[in-house]
Parts: C-alpha cells; sequence; structure tokens
C-alpha cells in the first residue's frame, strides 16, 4: 500500500513521524506525510461541540479531488477535534470505503482528556494503534473478537491500552486472501 496521511489542523510532529514509522513497518507499506489542511469548519455541529466525521472526510476528499478508490492508496486524516458519526457520542477514528479515506482524533486519546498527566507516548502508541485498526478496516477487515488483536472493538482507551498494535494470526490470514502481504 501507499498511505498518504494528512494532518487538519495542528497535529505535533513526532505523533505523524511515529505514525509513518510503524504504519510502515506493520502495514509494510510506504508512507507519505502530506501538508497539514485547515479544520473543515462546515464539518463542525454546535450543538453536539464536536466534528462530523464523514464530513470531514467528504469535505476534505472533494477540496484535494483525491476521490478516486484504489485499494492500494488509502488517505490517512489526523485530526486533534473531538469527533463523532451519526449514533454515537463519539469515536476515536472511521473508516470511509467510498472516498477511500480514514480519520483518526487524538483528542481523546490523549490522558489529559480524562485528567490524567500528559504522556506523549502513550499518545503515540494509542494513535498507532487506532491508525493501524481504520487501516485494517480499510483492508477489508471486521471487529476480531482476540482481545490482544489490533482489529478488536475499543470503545475506551483501556481497551485501546490493552491490545498490540498488530494483527493475529486470523487477521493476517484473511489480509494475505485479500492480497496483502503483511508480515
Ligand atoms: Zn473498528
Ligand atoms: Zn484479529
Amino acid at each position: 500500500m501507499y498511505i498518504r496521511i494528512i494532518p487538519i489542523g495542528n497535529i505535533p510532529r513526532k505523533i505523524l513521524e511515529a505514525l509513518s514509522t510503524e504504519l510502515s513497518e506493520i502495514l509494510n507499506s510506504r508512507v507519505k506525510i502530506l501538508d497539514s489542511v485547515k479544520v473543515p469548519h462546515d464539518a463542525y455541529n454546535h450543538w453536539r461541540k464536536q466534528y462530523d466525521a464523514k464530513k470531514i472526510i467528504q469535505n476534505l476528499s472533494e477540496l484535494s479531488q483525491t476521490k478516486f478508490i484504489d485499494k492500494s492508496m488509502p488517505l490517512l486524516y489526523v485530526i486533534d477535534e473531538d469527533i463523532y458519526f451519526s449514533g454515537l457520542n463519539f469515536i476515536f477514528g472511521l473508516e470511509d470505503p467510498i472516498q477511500g479515506a480514514c480519520i483518526i482524533s487524538i483528542t481523546r486519546l490523549r490522558n489529559e482528556f480524562y485528567d490524567l498527566k500528559p504522556n506523549l507516548s502513550i499518545l503515540i502508541e494509542r494513535s498507532v494503534k487506532e491508525a493501524i485498526h481504520e487501516l485494517g478496516h480499510f483492508m477489508g477487515l471486521e471487529h476480531c473478537s482476540h482481545p490482544f488483536c489490533v482489529m478488536c472493538f475499543s470503545p475506551s482507551v483501556g481497551d485501546i491500552d490493552r491490545k498490540q498494535k498488530d494483527f493475529c494470526r486470523d487477521c493476517k490470514y484473511k489480509l494475505s486472501l485479500k492480497g496483502y502481504k503483511i508480515e
């Protein structure tokens, strides 16, 4: 795969670089960090005080005219705003198969969101796991019942911390059947 990471607004460089390194290694992919884009304010829901993740992806994909589906070239948006998807209070990330893009929000991955001491390495670990999880969906994987697999559904940061940043053997096998070479 060739993954393009697009920061939305201001994202710490260390997080982007860690994502780049880890994604290229774990997903056996080429990764490029593109220039940051502005937060699309029309995706903001004033009533919820959150951004609509699907709208963000749609707006940005239209702007960058990257609207073509190529199963080997996902976009990964990284934002530091609280995001939601209809029917859910919040989400850590989302994959949009129509736009060929994924988004993760680091806002709720931060310790300080839960009134805990900020910790960059924990934030990086969580961001990497969420990015790999969403890209796993992009590659066609569903949620996995193995508790340590990165494709395990994680509704809280505690759940994210418990799992690994890698796919279990079953998920790796499924990826190989889909033509992805993940070691
Ligand atoms: Zn998921
Ligand atoms: Zn799995």
